[in-house]
């Protein structure tokens, strides 16, 4: 077996390892998910949260016995308790970005204690190198710079003073490393993240849209929908959804060929993001489907959008330097209802009316 077949292996060995015990971290927390950044901020702050709960038992047992350090044993052992109440609380599904908080505060204040506490000798600096994580990692890049900032005023703010005041303290040399060494650890995570989040976005983005008209995809509408359908369960709004399909466009395909149908799709795209309002969110489905999400709107009101497009539609064809294609949609509409609250639901009746307004003859609507 090569070296490659084998480093591979070990690979594949350690992500499926890892993979397992972040799907354990998730079993039976109250937090949804479905949303893989909140999984992945979650299931870090799972694991920070054991380790750093697991080294200040650790060290307030080794302090309360063996050193003879009181202070940092009662700071740890506080500590540690401070952090298994945030790891129930997480669990509970308390918000992430408070248990961040609570976790930067506890381990920061342990880091402080020991650090501007103990003697050069115990080397005790090389915990403040490895602070700034966790709020990096927890809080996102900007948010957790401020975090460390403010760890690394107290820190050397403290150290400086130490120096200034005392002869025994850590030596000028030493401070200066630590300050340099902490500084390039919060810059690489600082910039590790930064780029994370921003590949994420890219990635998204596109998994999200559809490259021909650049509008929301069936998977993102279906996303947009979700967030919308949540805002209106608060607020008791209803929300209607159109679904549009152009009429007979495999014939503009067939006389004019598949670009011109492409830029009929586009010419369509265009017309409904511009005669809607800024808060409807506009998807094409796939092929010549289209749908409107229409928040704050009755069915009543749905259907008068759906006429309007309709007619907007029919009386703005596709021109070509060979002349004017004219186009012509048929349209399902559909209020949130008891029985079509979710998406599927909903999408399943707007469909059937959009079928009938088919059957009925195309170029239409049907709304009830
Ligand atoms: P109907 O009035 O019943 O909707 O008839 P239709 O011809 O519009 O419906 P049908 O679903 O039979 O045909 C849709 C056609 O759309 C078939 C497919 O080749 C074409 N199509 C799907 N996606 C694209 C695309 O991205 N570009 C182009 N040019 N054509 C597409
Ligand atoms: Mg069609
Ligand atoms: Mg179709």
């Amino acid at each position: 077996m090569g070296f490659r077949e084998v480093e591979s292996r070990v690979a594949s060995r350690i992500r499926g390892t890892l993979s397992a015990y972040n799907d354990i971290a998730t079993v039976g927390t109250r937090h949804r998910m479905g949303n893989p950044v909140l999984r992945r901020r979650f299931v870090l702050a799972h694991w920070l949260l054991l380790g750093s709960l697991t080294v200040c038992a650790l060290f307030a047992a080794v302090d309360a016995l063996v050193t003879g350090y009181h202070l940092h044993a009662a700071v740890e052992a506080a500590a540690a308790i401070g952090l298994c109440i945030g790891w129930i609380a997480l669990r509970r599904g308390a918000r992430i970005d408070r248990i961040a908080s609570a976790m930067s505060a506890l381990v920061g204040t342990v880091v402080l204690t020991v650090v501007l506490t103990s003697p050069p000798a115990d080397s005790s600096l090389v915990w403040a190198l490895l602070f700034p994580a966790i709020p990096l990692f927890l809080h996102g890049p900007r948010i957790g710079l401020y975090h460390v900032l403010a760890f690394d005023a107290l820190l050397f703010g403290g150290l400086g003073l130490g120096a200034a005041l005392t002869s025994d303290g850590h030596g000028g040399t030493a401070i200066m490393n630590a300050v340099s060494a902490s500084a390039v650890m919060t810059i690489l995570i600082f910039f590790y993240e930064n780029g994370r989040a921003d590949t994420y976005r890219l990635l998204e983005d596109a998994a999200n849209s559809d490259p021909l008209t650049g509008l929301l995809n069936r998977r993102g509408f279906r996303d947009r929908f979700e967030t919308e359908l949540a805002r209106a369960r608060r607020t008791g709004a209803p929300i209607s959804l159109l679904v549009l399909d152009i009429d007979h466009f495999k014939k503009i395909n067939d006389r004019h060929g598949h670009d011109v149908g492409d830029a009929a799709i586009r010419h369509m795209a265009g017309l409904l993001t511009a005669n809607t309002r800024r808060h409807d969110v506009v998807g094409r489905l796939g092929g010549e489907e289209f749908a409107l999400l229409l928040p704050e709107t009755s069915a009543h009101q749905a259907a008068m959008v759906a006429e309007k497009v309709r007619q907007l539609v029919a009386d703005s064809p596709l021109a070509l330097a060979c002349g004017l294609v004219p186009l012509t949609v048929s349209i399902g509409a559909a209020q949130t209802s008891r029985e079509a609250s979710q998406f599927d639901p909903l999408f399943a009746l707007a469909d059937r009316r959009l079928y009938a307004a088919k059957e009925a003859g195309r170029n239409r609507v049907v709304a009830v």
